[in-house]
């Protein structure tokens, strides 16, 4: 893998053999960057999730090149060709629907493969939800987890509420509308109603909205209402010293949590073990 590229001269215009990795808006056009606009005229051909979606932008901003697909469907068939462009020297962008490709969007498998035949990516950087909804949430951004789109397996659903009930990190969570009120009342089991919320909503767009400020409050607020448009939710972590206690109540809890969901006795007392440091029978023996 050649990591040697001096990139602090390089010209506007795309480079032979690079895959440019170029972030998108997620909702107001305008968020679209020059350079995004410069490469995505410039590159030999774009790649894009949808190509219906990537036109919106390319007539948008008077862009006229080549797209081609490439989606979570098409990617394995894609990637091999793609290399072999690079390889010919061709200069190829990778956008997705919407913000950078690679967050919850196609894009890592081909970064991996990309880079692992020693050919070179660049990023354009672009708007990210996660990054937009964390830094207006005005809770703490100065380390945070980024879990996406939680599993829909009821068990690994639990164990990662689990990880979020308990993790002093401000927590960053992708969701669809219509999941949205189960999700909130999973957070108000697992975390209680008092933990301190915002649930970002068409962020960048017009009726771009922001729910806080903690759980009880964000449920009352959505409870009456049919819940539309784009979800980032901004879930602060707890203050270790002052919220969590060890005791068995506690413990006790996440083992019925986890039981509730479908794990065995032992497997819940080895995972919460394993997690807090502890032997698995003292948690079995909570049982
Ligand atoms: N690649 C994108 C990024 O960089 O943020 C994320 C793509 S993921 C498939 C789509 C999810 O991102 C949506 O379901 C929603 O949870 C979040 N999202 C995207 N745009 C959003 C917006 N304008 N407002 C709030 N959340 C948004």
């Amino acid at each position: 893998m050649n990591n040697n590229f001096s990139l602090s001269h390089r010209k506007e215009e795309p480079e032979k053999g690079i895959l440019y990795i170029v972030g998108t808006p997620i909702g107001n056009l305008n968020d679209i960057s020059l350079r995004a606009i410069n490469i995505l005229k410039n590159v030999s051909l774009v790649a894009c999730e949808d190509t219906r979606q990537t036109k919106k932008i390319m007539n948008k901003f008077n862009i006229s090149n080549k797209l081609i697909s490439f989606n979570k469907h098409n990617s394995s068939i894609k990637i091999p060709n793609i290399i072999s462009d690079l390889k010919e020297g061709k200069s190829i962008a990778l956008v997705s629907d919407a913000g950078v490709p690679g967050i919850c969007d196609p894009g890592e498998d081909i970064a991996k493969s990309v880079r692992s035949e020693g050919l070179d990516i660049i990023c354009i950087p672009g708007a990210c939800a996660a990054v937009t909804a964390l830094v207006s949430s005005g809770l703490p951004s100065s380390s945070f987890v980024f879990e996406g789109f939680l599993p829909r397996k009821e068990i690994d659903r639990a164990k990662i509420l689990v990880e979020i009930s308990k993790s002093e990190k401000t927590t960053i969570i992708y969701e669809s509308p219509k999941r949205l009120k189960k999700l909130l009342k999973e957070l108000f089991k697992y975390c209680g109603g008092d933990r301190e919320i915002m649930v970002a909503r068409e962020l960048t767009k017009k009726f771009e909205e922001h729910v806080g400020n903690n759980i009880n409050e964000v449920i009352d607020f959505f409870n009456s209402k049919d819940v539309i448009g784009e979800i980032t939710i901004v879930l602060k972590g707890i203050n270790k010293q002052r919220d969590l206690n060890f005791d068995k109540f506690d413990m006790k809890k996440d083992l019925n949590d986890l039981m509730n969901a479908g794990l065995s006795l032992s497997a819940a007392s080895k995972y919460l073990a394993k997690k807090n440091g502890l032997k698995k029978s003292e948690i079995y023996n909570l049982n």
